[in-house]
């Protein structure tokens, strides 16, 4: 029987254990098409994931990755045919459903996504769940009329994937874009070359503020929560948005309502997991259009399957940087 190669999480009377295994075509998931994998990456869910650092995985045992790009090899779904470029982002992949972390998969053809002409297998996984919540954020502020008019946008996390892709979309965009950083002498730079104007301490919007402060965000991509995002509620021009993603701070919200009473902001939550297929299609199409591939490049750090484990603990602890992509053959 062919066989494929998987990075396995396993849980077993309370003890964790992750290895790469090689697994026999029987024990691929349920579905009705096969993806040969070519690449998939690490979000920081997945970071949480491969350390059992945080419930992420909710059956054992797991396959993590929660996104994967690769070429049909076999359908039984009319929709997609051998030899199509596909990619899988979020959609319970690494959490319920065996994930990309893995050289073969099979899967429901209804949450594939069909890759523009103009995006490789490995720009996919570049961008990735990070890159296309960055997206995400960016069609929010559109939506709630944010034009680069507004004021400036502040980016949280910005080191990190959201952050990175947010800030170089932005920008090309034509927003000026301030990375909030808790990293501003180690990334400085490396911020600026991604469209950056200007850089803010984390820790300056990290304490509890007041409620309604001086008003200087046009919007806001925010990837951190808790006081930050408080803080950046607080200091919105009126009728701005802050398109809200993540928790690398905190799950709570100090917050008042005074800038939604007194400002008409509007607080957009983010959540790439379960969206409707046309609007991740939106979504990927304006990547194809409108992210600047010689700035992906430089956010990308490749790694093979054996480097997972450890360049996941970078995730949890705060020190990862930019984009993963794994390369699952090597
Ligand atoms: P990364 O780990 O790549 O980036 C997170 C960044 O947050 C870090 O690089 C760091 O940037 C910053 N950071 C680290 N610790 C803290 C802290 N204590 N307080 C404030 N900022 C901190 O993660 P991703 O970019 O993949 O994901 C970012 C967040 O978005 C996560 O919470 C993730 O779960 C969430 N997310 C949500 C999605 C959704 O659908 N809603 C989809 C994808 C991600 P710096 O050093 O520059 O400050």
């Amino acid at each position: 029987m062919r066989m494929y190669r998987a990075l396995v999480l396993n849980k077993i009377d309370e003890t964790f254990s992750v290895e790469i295994s090689d697994l026999a075509d029987d024990t691929l998931p349920e579905g009705d098409v096969t993806v040969e994998i070519e690449y998939s990456t690490l979000n920081y869910k997945d970071g949480l994931a491969i350390t059992d650092s945080s419930p992420v995985v909710r059956m054992w045992p797991m396959v993590p990755g929660i996104d994967l790009a690769g070429t049909v090899s076999a359908s039984e779904n009319e929709a997609f045919s051998v030899g199509d470029r596909v990619a899988v982002n979020g959609w319970d992949f690494g959490e319920k459903r065996w994930g990309g972390l893995a050289t073969r998969t099979r899967l429901p053809a209804s949450t594939l996504t069909k890759l523009p002409d103009s995006i490789s297998t490995r720009d996919a996984m570049a961008i990735g769940t990070a890159g296309y919540t960055s997206m995400l954020c960016v069609l929010a502020l559109e939506d709630h009329s944010v034009t680069p008019e507004s004021g400036p946008i502040a980016v949280t996390g910005a080191s990190g994937g959201v952050g990175s892709i947010a800030i170089s979309l932005l920008s090309g965009l034509g927003y000026e874009v301030h990375a909030v950083t808790g990293r501003v002498e180690e990334q400085g730079d490396y911020l600026r070359s991604l469209g950056a104007s200007d850089l803010v301490e984390r820790s300056s919007l990290s304490e509890p503020g007041r409620p309604f402060a001086r008003a200087t965000w046009g919007g806001a991509v925010d990837a951190a929560g808790g006081n930050i995002l408080a803080n950046l509620l607080s200091q919105t021009k009126p009728y701005g948005c802050i398109a809200a993603c993540g928790l690398a701070a905190s799950m709570d919200l100090p917050a008042s309502v005074a800038p939604f009473i007194l400002r008409g902001i509007t607080l957009q939550g983010i959540d790439s997991v379960h969206m409707p297929s046309a609007k991740r299609d939106q979504a990927w199409n304006r990547l194809a259009a409108d992210l600047d591939r010689d700035a992906l490049s430089t956010m990308v750090t490749e790694i093979g399957l054996n480097e997972v484990v450890d360049m996941a603990a970078k995730f949890v602890d705060g020190t990862a940087k930019g984009r993963i992509v794994v390369n699952v053959n090597n």
